[in-house]
């Protein structure tokens, strides 16, 4: 089971711009519930949500020592305008990011040390166009950043998810599409929406 996952916001400066968000000097971590996240080349839009946006993120997965143990990628489905409408009143973001089968996920692999210093490149292709593309090495908090980060402060436990922010690219998915992503040289997935 899945407990937490532990999500960072704006970790690239081109989607901070797109989002029209200050770039953070420290990272800004907000909660997905663990429940969200499902292995599965399926993702359903819930049937009241208008403006599902995709964010196609690396992931890592805690072992038993709450180091990582596994990554992948996971997609931080947010409901946009849910989303617009709580960040201008100052409000919790529960639904936007929260609701179910937000956090799809791709297979997992073994986590390597040596990917700390690796540039990992991955991306998002929608119907076979290149939505989104990034790069380890431009995040603003390294991995080993956001790591020292979530064990300083947070109560980890084992299996949960360090979700390590989208690039630039963000927007809408609709009924119908195939969603394939990689992290280049490490693994694929292959995502149909429902
Ligand atoms: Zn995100």
């Amino acid at each position: 089971m899945i407990r937490n996952i532990w999500a960072v916001g704006r970790n690239y400066r081109d989607h901070a711009k797109e989002m029209r968000a200050e770039i953070p000097t420290e990272p800004m971590f907000f909660l997905k519930a663990g429940s969200c996240a499902f292995f599965s080349d399926q993702i359903s839009i819930p049937p009241w949500a208008t403006d599902v946006h995709h964010e196609i993120e690396i992931a890592l997965q805690l072992g038993e020592d709450l180091q990582p143990q596994k990554i992948g990628l996971a997609l931080d489905l947010t409901e946009r305008k849910l989303q617009s409408i709580a960040k201008n009143k100052g409000l919790p973001w529960t639904l936007a990011k929260s609701f179910i089968g937000a956090c799809p996920l791709s297979s997992f692999v073994e986590f390597k040390s040596e990917y700390l210093n690796q540039n990992l490149n991955f991306n998002l292709k929608i119907n076979g166009e290149l939505n989104q593309t990034g790069s380890s090495h431009d995040m603003i908090f390294s991995i080993s950043d956001l790591v020292a980060y979530v064990h300083r402060h947070f109560p980890l436990c084992p299996s949960d998810l360090i979700l390590t922010g989208t690039p630039q690219g963000v927007g809408p998915i609709n009924k119908g599409q195939i969603l394939q992503a990689e992290i280049v040289g490490i693994l694929k997935h292959q995502w149909t929406v429902n």
